[in-house]
């Protein structure tokens, strides 16, 4: 039984849906324009949400629609062959949102935030890279102390590529909350509401998904509540289960399925193109080294396609699924940059040039095995889970 070969009406009738959304609401130039600018706007999201797919990450009893993985993947893969800009803040809310505090929230976070997150009112951001910490997130620095009556957390350091901090109403952000000796203990997730004072941000440029800025974020003796630990008191000290535990690997399978839509994007731009230029006489899908190279790339495609639904699915049923989840990560990341180069060149000069979007695949897709979880710490992670002696 495949996955894949067997898709659910309802997945199909959201596909079509998303795809209508697309067409209507987010024409190929202003997807340009909003990349050069690094911004989506606002009411596009609100648009989004308005279909009510922001709860595909919440169960019914907090006003989401049922967890359902497959869907919310599909929602990703079908934004995301036009650009960021509404699958951005789509992740930023089911995912950094919705998947974590119903993974990891107290009872009470989960009644305040995941109803307003289904509704798509709430978006979070990530706070885990740090400017000497990258991979190594059990060495985050950013410090935690609660004050003398525990009401208060004070917070002092600062966090790197936090994407979306400027939109977002909630950073979650993990913080060490003891000594740094004891490597993956004393460490915690908090959140950090907007507008904290004692938080600064710091836009950083760069060339890749850029629906929205990532920032540095600076805390300086930045004050919270302690309500805002995740998972309540008891999630106090708990931030590396939560890191390793099955929010994360489901975490892994938004920047896949991301990466995926640009990558479907990538082959079918060139398909057409291919069919549409001419040269020596015929159009360049003619000249069998442009067709191999197209059906080569198509079929890396597939096995994308197959690593990351055969992964969500997985973790949809709640099977353990953090070997697949890396491996679809590692190889959808990789072999996508490999099809992005395929497809560029069967392009030539235009594959290089701002009046088409194979450029901007590019480079979106150039970070995908960067962002997310290098597919180095893929590597690693895939190795240590099946025991290969080091
Ligand atoms: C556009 C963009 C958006 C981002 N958004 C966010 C965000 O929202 N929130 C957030 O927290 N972070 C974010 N990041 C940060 C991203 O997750 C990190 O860049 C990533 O985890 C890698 O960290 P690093 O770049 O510091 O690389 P490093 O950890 O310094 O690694 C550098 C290289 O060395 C390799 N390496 C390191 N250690 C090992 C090892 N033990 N074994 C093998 N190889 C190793 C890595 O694979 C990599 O190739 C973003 C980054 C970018 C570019």
């Amino acid at each position: 039984m495949s996955y894949f070969t067997d898709e659910p009406e309802h997945i199909a009738l959201l596909r079509q849906t998303i795809k209508r959304f697309v067409d209507a609401e987010m024409p190929r130039e202003l997807v340009r324009q909003w990349d050069r600018e690094h911004r989506s706007p606002p009411e596009l999201f609100r648009k989004l949400a308005d279909l009510g797919v922001c709860g595909l990450t919440v169960d019914e009893e907090y006003g989401g629609q049922g967890r359902d993985l497959v869907a919310a993947v599909a929602v990703i893969e079908e934004l995301a062959r036009r650009g960021g800009a509404a699958v951005g803040p789509f992740i930023h809310c089911t995912f950094y949102g919705g998947i974590n505090i119903s993974e990891n929230g107290s009872e009470e976070q989960k009644r305040e935030l995941l109803p307003k997150l289904a509704r798509g009112e709430l978006l979070f951001a990530y706070g885990l890279t740090e400017p000497d910490v990258g991979g190594d997130l059990a060495s985050v620095k950013t410090s935690c102390v609660r004050t003398d009556d525990g009401k208060k957390l004070i917070i002092n350091g600062s966090k790197r590529w936090c994407t979306g901090a400027e939109f977002a109403h909630y950073i979650y952000c993990l913080v060490r909350t003891g000594p740094e000796e004891a490597r993956y203990k004393n460490l915690s997730f908090v959140l950090i509401p907007k507008g904290t004072a004692g938080v600064s941000l710091h836009p950083i440029d760069h060339i890749n998904i850029r629906y929205t800025l990532s920032s540095d974020v600076v805390f300086e003796d930045a004050e919270i509540s302690s309500d805002m630990i995740v998972g309540g008191e008891a999630g106090w000290q708990t931030g590396w289960n939560m890191l390793a535990g099955e929010a994360l690997d489901v975490e892994k399978l938004e920047i896949t399925a991301y990466t995926l839509g640009v990558a479907c994007a990538a082959v079918e731009d060139a398909w057409q193109y291919a069919q549409e230029r001419v040269q020596f006489g015929k159009p360049i899908s003619g000249h069998q080294a442009v067709r191999h190279e197209l059906v080569e790339a198509r079929t890396k495609l597939q096995a994308c396609r197959h690593m990351l639904y055969h992964a969500t699915w997985l973790a949809n049923e709640r099977r353990p699924c953090s070997v697949e989840t890396s491996m679809a990560k590692l190889f959808v990341a990789d072999t996508s940059v490999e099809i992005a180069l395929i497809c560029q060149r069967v392009m030539g000069a235009y594959g290089l040039c701002g009046e088409y979007d194979m450029e901007r695949y590019v480079r979106d897709l150039l970070g995908m095995p960067i962002v997310g979880g290098s597919s180095n710490m893929q590597k690693n992670n895939i190795a240590n889970r099946l025991g290969l002696r080091a």
